[in-house]
């Protein structure tokens, strides 16, 4: 399930090195390169999965879970008073790698990221309408 051009597929196989923070059978935790705050880390499955959509059910509650792990020992070795858990899926999202993974990013009070602007609903029923829209493609 290896993607030669894959960069998280290498770090797996060893042909590129990493600071590997934990290892479970199926996920690889290793801190991120260019870190948005000091501390951020990444936890990936160490199948080749593009995204959320693909990973299989059982591997996406391995990767989750090994996220809690790793968002309690980040935020306690950095001494951080929140932490943000991202995933992006798909290039409209920010998703760089397309290899699936989780961002563990350590937060602080007055760290100066800001979060992405909001919309209002143009009319007075459009929420009710989206979440009953949302609701019908559930599998
Ligand atoms: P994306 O935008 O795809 O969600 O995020 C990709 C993340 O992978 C970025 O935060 C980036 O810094 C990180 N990254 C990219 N290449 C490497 C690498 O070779 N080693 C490590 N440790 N992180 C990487
Ligand atoms: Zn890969």
């Amino acid at each position: 399930m290896k993607d030669e051009t894959c960069i998280f597929c290498k770090i797996i196989a060893k042909e590129i090195p990493t600071v590997v923070i934990a290892e479970t059978a199926n996920t690889l935790s290793f801190v991120d390169i260019m870190p948005a705050n000091f501390g951020h880390s990444l936890v990936i499955p160490k199948g080749h999965y593009a995204n959320i959509h693909e990973m299989p059910e059982e591997i996406t509650g391995e990767v989750f879970r090994e996220a809690k792990r790793l968002a309690t020992a980040v935020k306690s070795a950095v001494g951080a008073e929140g932490v943000n858990i991202i995933m992006n899926n798909g290039a409209a999202s920010g998703q760089v790698i397309f290899h699936a993974h989780v961002h563990i990013i350590p937060r602080f009070e007055n760290d100066g990221f800001k979060w992405w602007p909001t919309k209002e609903y143009e009319t007075p029923t459009q929420m009710q309408e989206l979440g009953e829209k949302i609701k019908l493609h559930l599998q």
